[in-house]
């Protein structure tokens, strides 16, 4: 075998490498010294290793004994192969008991054609990376598949990751955004205005209404909560991002609904008040008249008994239509009943101007109408109140609007 030296006295003397087997021993990686490819000798962490209690037991036994399968073909060549890789070498060692074990590889030739062949197992290492890819994969696939847009910025505010729905939400690609800032996704001047990204990124945060701009340049009410995360070193944002036009759109619709009337589309009681309210302080101020018609249809509910309540609904929308014709734009004109409506006029300087609208609102109110191919005309009995000539608050002007339509009313019954 060539691995012990013929001393000239007939003594046979120790090759080098048996001196170094006790240190060899402590070693933790699986060390061999093999010949060709015959294991001369083995650790005890190597023995261990692939399975077996006594490192002896396998001296004289094939090192591809013990590599896996896939590697087979090599044994021709024995581990001059292997040792003509500079670097580690990937391979998989077969247990005792069968199962692969993963590990790098380094052959070193010593004298004499031997090998000095140093493994480590991987297969911990290996498992711990496959565990944490697949950590990483499932984390990523929850980021890829939440509707939140889900943006990560650096230190600087440079944009870091930018998931699937945020580039649903913003019409851009992850390509288009990454290594941009903020800007390239909101219009305010507020966003990378200089300032350092932690101190705009805890104004973003605060900020209750943010708009977003697409791709195309066009703005959108969005909802952005930021927050800072410092890893060591290293600082960093994250920012959950929702565009929220629809819930905006909503809310508008639920606002417009909660003030305005559903037939006409009229302003409502609400709004009114709340018209007549603001309009007293600009009076006020101002030292204007302003005056509030309360006007009731005449003759209306036989309109609904003659021809049905939906041809009914039809005269009060055509109703609503002709006093908005007749008033300012500034004026309210709000359906308050069933065919019961208010008129709140502003900026008058006498109580003629009242009269004169209240005049063009019967006159338009009271001309003949053709709907469903039906012939047919209502009334209107109109109470004016005028602030200040009539009243000094809200309450006396809606009075006396109302007592003065009764009036008119009961002489037009007459
Ligand atoms: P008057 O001349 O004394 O004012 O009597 P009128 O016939 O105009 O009837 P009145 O003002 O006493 O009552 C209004 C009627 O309007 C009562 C109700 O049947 C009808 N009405 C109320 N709301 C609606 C509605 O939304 N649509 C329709 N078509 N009719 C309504
Ligand atoms: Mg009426």
């Amino acid at each position: 075998m060539g691995t012990q030296a013929q001393m000239p006295s007939g003594l046979i003397a120790q090759p080098p490498w048996q001196a170094l087997t006790k240190t060899l021993d402590r070693l933790h990686p699986v060390v061999m010294i093999c010949a060709a490819s015959e294991i001369l000798w083995i650790n005890r962490a190597g023995a261990a290793c692939l399975g077996h209690a006594d490192p002896a037991g396998l001296c004289g036994r094939s090192f591809f004994e013990f590599l896996h399968k896939d590697y087979a073909e090599l044994a021709d060549f024995g581990l001059a192969v292997f040792a003509e890789e500079e670097g580690a070498i990937s391979i998989k060692l077969v247990h005792a008991d069968q199962h692969d074990i993963d590990a790098q590889m380094w052959v070193s030739p010593l004298e004499d054609g031997l090998y000095m062949v140093e493994c480590h197992d991987m297969s911990e290492h290996l498992r711990a990376a496959r565990a944490l890819r697949q950590r990483e994969q499932r984390l990523e696939g929850i980021i890829n598949t939440v509707a939140d847009g889900i943006i990560t910025l650096d230190e600087r505010g440079v944009i870091q990751t930018f998931n699937p729905a945020a580039e649903h939400i913003f019409g851009f690609s992850k390509e288009e955004v990454l290594g941009k800032t903020l800007r390239a996704l909101m219009p305010d001047s507020l966003v990378d205005d200089g300032r350092p990204a932690k101190d705009w990124v805890q104004l973003l945060s605060q900020m209750a209404h943010l708009t977003g701009k697409k791709k195309g340049g066009e703005e959108f009410p969005m909802e952005m909560s930021v927050r800072e995360l410092q890893q060591g070193e290293y600082l960093s944002f994250t920012g959950i991002v929702r565009d929220i036009s629809a819930r905006r759109a909503e809310e508008e619709r639920i606002f417009y609904m909660a003030h305005h009337d559903a037939l006409t589309g009229l302003p409502n009681r609400h709004l009114l008040d709340d018209r007549i309210e603001e309009a007293f302080k600009r009076s006020r101020r101002h030292h204007y008249k302003m005056a509030l018609l309360f006007v009731d249809l005449d003759k209306f509910k036989p309109i609904n008994d003659r021809f049905g309540h939906a041809v009914g609904d039809d005269v009060l929308k055509e109703v609503a239509r002709r006093m908005g014709q007749v008033v300012r734009a500034t004026d309210t004109v709000s359906r308050v009943g069933g065919d019961e409506f208010m008129v709140l006029l502003e900026e008058l300087t006498t109580v003629a101007e009242a009269e004169d609208v209240a005049g063009k609102i019967k006159a338009a109110v009271s001309a003949p109408m053709a709907l469903f191919g039906h012939e047919m005309a209502v009334g209107a009995s109109i109470g004016i109140g005028v602030y200040p000539d009539h009243a000094k608050d809200m309450c006396e002007l809606m009075n006396f609007a109302d007592q003065a339509m009764y009036r008119t009313k009961n002489q037009t019954r007459v």
